[in-house]
């Protein structure tokens, strides 16, 4: 089945328009890796695709539905995490927000069967042993953990993640990408995840797209990750 569907897709802010004329087909399990320089309109596709910014044109599928109509299908992480770290959540509660939020409780006692699916996310990340750890105490790496854990628990069909690899160190980017594959590999999500840099992510990535506004180029990462493709939208490498 397709996951994502996009047919002559553009999107606006007002006037501008941020991504012009898109048109690609993703199916179910494969992980696209999303590439392009800054203001190339990576984020606002994701938002797009999330359901979260409806100005656009042409049509948008997710799992055969628009995506004002597949939020409960889809998990998004943003890039940076807007958590309030003045706000002293431990990181099982962190984890259970991405069910709570979902279901709109507003002052809560968390129910114990979704403390219960945020110790099962948790210890699918590897750190069911931090549960009670306050999270603004955490490391860049395992916050961005905690954070897929967190996506997780709603169990998504589709995860978007903006730049889930950025501001870390080769060791922990290491590790975040080693469970961007556990998830491929072991609960077959469809992912979107837009990097800067593919490395990290080659075994993962089924696709890349390059974006520069319009779609520069889409295919496996031989097809697309050649220098004089690379070339055009970010200059010459050499
Ligand atoms: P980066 O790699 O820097 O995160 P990006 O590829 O994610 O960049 P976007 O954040 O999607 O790029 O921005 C695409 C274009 O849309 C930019 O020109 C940006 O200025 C514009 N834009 C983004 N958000 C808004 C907004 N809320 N209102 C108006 N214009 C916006």
């Amino acid at each position: 089945m397709e996951a994502v569907i996009s047919e002559n897709v553009s999107i606006y802010y007002g006037n501008y328009e941020a991504v012009k004329g898109l048109t690609f087909k993703l199916h179910e399990g494969e992980t696209l890796l999303l590439m392009g320089p800054n203001g190339a309109g990576k984020t606002t596709l994701l938002r797009t695709l999330a359901g979260f910014h409806k100005e656009y044109t042409g049509k948008l599928s997710i799992f055969g539905k628009p995506p004002h109509e597949s939020k409960d299908l889809i998990s998004y992480v943003p890039q940076s995490h807007y958590l309030n770290e003045r706000v002293p959540l431990t990181v099982l509660e962190v984890v259970a927000m991405g069910q709570i939020y979902k279901k709109s409780f507003v002052h809560f006692k968390i129910p114990k069967e979704i403390l219960k699916s945020a110790e099962e996310a948790l210890s699918f990340v590897g750190l069911e042993s931090i549960k009670d750890k306050l999270f603004k105490e955490l490391s860049g790496g395992q916050k961005q953990r905690v954070l897929l854990a967190r996506a997780l628990i709603s169990n998504p069909k589709l995860l978007l993640l903006d730049e889930p690899l950025s501001a870390l160190d080769p060791s922990a980017r290491a590790e975040v990408a080693g469970i961007l594959n556990k998830i491929k590999k072991e609960r077959g999500i469809t992912m979107i995840i837009t990097t800067h840099d593919v490395n990290p992510l080659t075994e993962i990535g089924d696709k890349v797209m390059l974006l520069n506004r319009e779609l520069i180029a889409f295919g496996t990462p031989p097809e697309v990750l050649r220098d004089e493709i690379i070339s055009r939208v970010y200059g010459s490498l050499s």
